[in-house]
């Protein structure tokens, strides 16, 4: 294959971490393979990737015998190694789950189920006392404590993927923005494939992998794969606790979260070079507004949860009440604490029926494979989905 003429065996569209992980699986897979990626920014994980929480999850929220629940579990095992391996820093903080109330322990005890039928290592129920013993100024009436849980900075993975993947022979090309794939018949000469347009050309490959995160439905879609779900991003606004006020959180504070959504709520996170964060928010997203509210199941989940928008609708215009939900698990915390931070946009897959799409969802057309639904834990799972999606495009080649 001669990529430099524009042909290869494997291109993925995407640049994050999901992208660059499935293209270094592929040429661990096959040394011998020209793999590239195709990324429309001028750097690599500038969206979800470069905005998360930088949580390394341990498995514990997600539904037994679900794809986040063993790709979790065992992504984060594969990522702390992949870091040590890598020098990339990383650090196991320890998170607490904490219940506020008596109401909320029964939420706790589905929790700590989940967790242990998901095989999270270290995980214990902990004790009003003890709770404070690990997060000094928490408080609650209980919590669960996951050692296991860590921080990281995702770009700083991605860009050690990237460069992996470099040292491998793969290519990555930036500012590259794909418009169209077209299956294409092959010839005395070549391969039947796809035939990627892209800004600067066009790329013949036999087989493709789309990891376009909150733009994942639109190549899809054009490419034949089902319409449904479509991506709905949610914006999450984050706020910083000022440098003097971080010594208040040591590790990850989280709420017990509304079973019934995706989404983990919003958290107290100490990020790996010590900042301390406040989010995410979940507001939805202007990132192809107009795409979203075309979609049925955006207007049938908007009237399902009409009233927790309402909340998160007001945390988004007011830092101050915002912060104020902090406080609820760390008294000492005030308004002034805290000053406007970065947002990331989560690409959250709804389906026709409103409802937001739990698991990770991969769909395959001609000679391609499509990432339909990889919001968190992805970033966490990316070394473990990598190996699924290459997988699917390995049968798929062949
Ligand atoms: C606010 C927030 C907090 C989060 N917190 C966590 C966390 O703590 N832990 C965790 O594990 N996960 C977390 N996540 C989820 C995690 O960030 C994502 O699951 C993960 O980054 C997905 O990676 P990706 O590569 O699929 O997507 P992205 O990082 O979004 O990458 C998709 C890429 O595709 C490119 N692209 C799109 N269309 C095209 C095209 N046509 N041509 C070329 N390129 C294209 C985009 O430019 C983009 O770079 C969080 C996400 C958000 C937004």
């Amino acid at each position: 294959m001669n990529v430099d003429a524009g042909e290869c065996d494997f291109a993925v569209v995407g640049g994050g971490i999901l992208g660059l992980a499935t293209a270094r699986e592929l040429l661990i897979r096959r040394p011998d393979a020209g793999v590239v990626v195709l990324e429309r920014e001028r750097a690599l994980a500038q969206h979800q990737t470069g905005h998360s929480s930088g949580v390394v999850h341990a498995g514990i929220y997600y539904a037994p015998g679900s794809l986040k629940a063993r790709l979790c579990v065992e992504g984060a095992r594969e990522l702390y190694a992949y870091c040590e391996e890598r020098g990339v820093p990383f650090e196991r903080a320890g998170k607490l789950i904490v219940a506020r109330e008596e109401n909320e322990l029964p939420r706790l005890d589905e929790l700590e189920r989940r967790g242990r039928a998901n095989g999270v290592a270290g995980l214990r129920r902990v004790d009003a006392k003890e709770l404070r013993e690990i997060e000094p100024h928490a408080r609650g009436v209980a919590a669960l404590h996951s050692p296991e849980t860590g921080v990281v900075d995702f770009t700083a993975v991605a860009r050690a993927l990237a460069a992996d993947l470099e040292e491998r022979g793969g290519h990555v090309q930036t500012g590259c923005a794909v418009a169209a794939a077209e299956p294409r018949g092959g010839s005395a000469v070549r391969a039947p494939g796809l035939s990627l347009m892209h800004s600067a050309g066009v790329l013949q490959a036999r087989f493709a992998v789309f990891c376009a995160g909150a733009w994942a439905d639109e190549l899809a879609v054009r490419a034949g794969a089902d319409p449904d779900p479509r991506i709905v991003p949610f914006r999450g606004a984050y706020l910083r606790l000022r440098p003097d006020r971080t010594h208040l959180v040591r590790g990850l504070i989280y709420p017990v979260p509304d079973p019934a959504l995706p989404f983990l709520g919003v958290h107290l996170s100490r990020h790996i070079d010590g900042d301390v964060s406040l989010g995410p928010s979940a507001v939805l997203g202007a990132t192809r507004l107009r795409h979203s509210l075309r979609w049925p199941g955006t207007w049938r989940m908007a009237r399902r949860w009409w009233r927790t928008g309402a909340t998160e609708l007001v945390h988004a215009v007011s830092s101050r009440r915002f912060a104020r939900a902090a406080a609820a698990y760390v008294p000492e915390l005030e308004p002034g604490d805290f000053a406007p931070w970065y947002a990331g946009i989560r690409a959250q897959a709804v389906s026709r029926d409103g409802a937001l799409v739990d698991d990770f969802v991969i769909h395959e057309t001609e000679h391609a494979v499509h990432v339909r639904n990889a919001p968190s834990p992805a970033a966490t799972s990316s070394l473990a989905l990598a190996r699924l999606i290459a997988d699917r495009a390995e049968r798929g080649l062949d």
